[in-house]
């Protein structure tokens, strides 16, 4: 008889995991990956590759959510192009912004520029502050356990393991913290694209010089370049921009000043776990000196 019964038991298809979690992004993606352990199965809904101000809602997005437990958003009007779209066309209750399967990291920890003067219409696409923590390893920390005590509410029988995994995560930050922050010391600063690393850059206490973009979203104009120019003339640091923004802004620069051009992601790989996200923060805290 018992033979038959776990005989029966195979037959029915139990998943080997509790929830089904999406993640917006593939850092949202290691985050619930790393707290979740086997316990959940994550999909990742932008590539690190794109931009994810700019995406668009797709029916493979609504596929994802229909069946999920759990939304991982970075939150802050990061993904407001495409996520409140692709959450509606999936007509799945759980996951509306408000319920327990609806989680956004940016609401977790306080953020920079939030309160200040912004206007969509003017092009700025963080009006609701700045949105890209997860360059910052001690905010994804705290975004980590608040992950676990959502994951734990949706999840009871599993609480202990959410909450310890995310424990760990916070203790690898903790330890990885004077080695990131030695390997970027001396660093003149840095001008970036777009102003997704400013967490990072204070984090690491790396001088902020400013960004390509006049303004969030908006993009760079020779007038813009030239009045930075003039303004960083003479200093030493390096000009930052990920795969998908455009060079030419960055090359401009550097062609005025004489810095050097980092071209960095600011998530790490599809799919990655904190081994993964460490080794961006590596090459940040790594580039950021020369
Ligand atoms: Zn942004």
């Amino acid at each position: 008889m018992k033979r038959f019964l776990l005989f029966l038991s195979l037959l029915v298809a139990v998943p080997a995991w509790a929830l089904e979690v999406v993640a917006t992004t593939s850092s949202m993606g290691m985050l619930a990956r790393t707290v979740g352990g086997p316990q959940v199965k994550v999909t990742e809904l932008a590539p690190p590759d794109r931009d994810a101000h700019m995406l668009q809602a797709r029916p493979s997005m609504m596929r994802a959510l229909r069946d999920a437990q759990l939304v991982v958003a970075v939150g802050a009007e990061l993904e407001i192009g495409w996520l409140p779209a692709a959450i509606n066309g999936a007509a799945n209750g759980a996951i509306l912004p408000g319920r327990p399967g609806y989680f956004e990291a940016a609401a977790q920890v306080p953020l920079l520029d939030a309160g200040q003067a912004a206007d969509r219409a003017q092009g700025d696409v963080h009006p609701a502050g700045n949105p890209h923590v997860n360059l910052d390893p001690m905010r994804m920390a705290t975004v980590a356990k608040a992950l676990a005590e959502r994951l734990a509410q949706l999840d009871a029988a599993n609480a202990a393991g959410y909450r310890v995994r995310a424990q760990g995560f916070a203790a690898a930050v903790e330890a990885k913290l004077p080695a990131w922050k030695q390997k970027a010391a001396g660093s003149g600063g840095a001008v970036t694209f777009h102003k997704d690393a400013i967490y990072l850059l204070t984090f690491l206490g790396v001088p902020f010089h400013g960004t390509l973009e006049p303004v969030p979203g908006v993009a760079p104009t020779a007038r813009h370049l030239e009045a930075l120019a003039g303004k960083l003339k003479g200093k030493q640091g390096v000009i930052v921009h990920t795969p998908y923004q455009p060079p030419a802004g960055a090359e401009k620069l550097a062609s005025l000043i004489g810095w050097k051009v980092a071209v960095l992601p600011i998530d790490p790989p599809a799919d990655a776990d904190a081994q993964g996200y460490f080794a961006l923060i590596d090459r940040w805290a790594e580039a950021l000196v020369k």
